[in-house]
């Protein structure tokens, strides 16, 4: 099986990868990557002289490209996406372009050359909030920043290629990740690097609820959808692990021992969703379960950062 991974150098393709390229020798991985800022070789040293695996620098949007590329490939994975709300509010046009019309390129690609699975990564935040209660995957898209409205119309188009081409389709939709390789810009490596470095660490809205799913369970899971998923599914990806923003400040605070004038109130985003919690008895059915808690990912992953300084430090300095 040749399986072709888009934005393999980003924070969730990256960890993808790693565990796929060792657990199965003889599937043939290609990693399918723009190198954005967000995307970096320097995620996959512990594979990239793997027999199985190889990088191809590409863009989700070149469709001539793509058609060349993904000739022999029998499933394509794609994670590949601007992936920062903040950014979103301030360069929404970039957002759409790389996620819904990449997505749509991709799609018409994989349609052309035939590919025989096609699973989409998407997001939680496609629901939009939720006060109380969970979504499950037949629930509406309400989405509430450029980010999730890109991610929530590449959606639509998946959805038209199943039904239109019988495109061999299965939808994913992840819930917050966590772990270790994940950009600087994201709450907890964030907070992290900041503390390791004697800054205060920047809280836009201290009530916003946010599950936590540590990167190795969502790994896992797209294994098990790989191979045991239904084409024309939709599976929820995520954990009961929910924090508000302020708890993950002070864990943070509390870790680096530091004090809570180390928290700097910035300006909330225009609109902050407030919650997001999705059901997974349908991923469950087909095997998976949570093996990391976050008590245990969370400590786990700030000591990653604390010995990986060099991975993050040419991050900051390079933008
Ligand atoms: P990331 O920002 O760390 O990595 C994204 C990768 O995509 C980078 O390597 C980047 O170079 C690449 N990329 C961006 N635009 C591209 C383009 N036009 N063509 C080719 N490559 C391009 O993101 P991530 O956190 O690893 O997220 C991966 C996917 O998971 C995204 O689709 C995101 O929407 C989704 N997701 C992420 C989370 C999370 O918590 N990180 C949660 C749910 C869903």
């Amino acid at each position: 099986m040749k399986i072709l991974v888009t934005g393999g150098a980003g924070f969730i393709g990256s960890n993808f990868l790693r565990y796929m390229v060792n657990k199965y020798p003889n599937y043939e991985f290609v990693n399918y990557d723009k190198l954005t800022y967000a995307g970096n070789l320097d995620n996959l040293l512990d594979i990239d002289s793997m027999p199985n695996y190889s990088f191809v620098k590409g863009d989700v949007c070149n469709l001539d490209f793509l058609t060349e590329i993904l000739r022999d490939v029998d499933v394509v994975i794609h994670f590949a996406a601007e992936s920062h709300v903040d950014l979103s509010i301030g360069n929404s046009l970039a957002f759409t372009k790389s996620n819904t019309y990449g997505t749509h390129v991709l799609l018409e690609a994989a349609r052309v050359c035939k590919v025989k699975k096609f699973i989409h990564f998407s997001t939680d935040e496609v629901y939009g909030d939720i006060i109380n209660g969970k979504f499950s995957e037949t629930d509406k898209l309400d989405p509430s920043n450029p980010y999730s409205a890109s991610k929530a119309a590449a959606e639509m188009i998946v959805q038209a290629y199943s039904k239109t081409f019988k495109l061999p389709i299965i939808m994913t939709r992840g819930n917050n990740n966590y772990g270790p390789y994940q950009y600087p810009e994201k709450i907890i490596p964030r907070f992290a690097t900041d503390l390791m470095m004697d800054r205060k660490i920047p809280l836009h809205n201290p009530n916003p609820f946010r599950t936590y799913l540590h990167v190795d369970d969502t790994s896992r899971a797209v294994d098990i959808i790989l191979h045991k998923g239904v084409i024309g599914e939709t599976y929820n990806i995520g954990t009961e692990d929910e924090f508000r923003n302020i708890e993950i400040a002070k864990k943070c605070l509390d870790y680096f021992g530091k004090d809570e004038s180390y928290i700097e109130h910035v300006q909330d985003r225009p609109f902050n969703d407030l919650r997001y919690s999705v059901v997974l008895t349908k991923l469950q059915n087909l095997g998976w379960k949570q093996e990391i808690s976050f008590e245990k990912g969370f400590i786990d992953t700030l000591k990653w950062y604390e010995e990986n300084r060099a991975w993050w430090e040419k991050l900051i300095l390079k933008n």
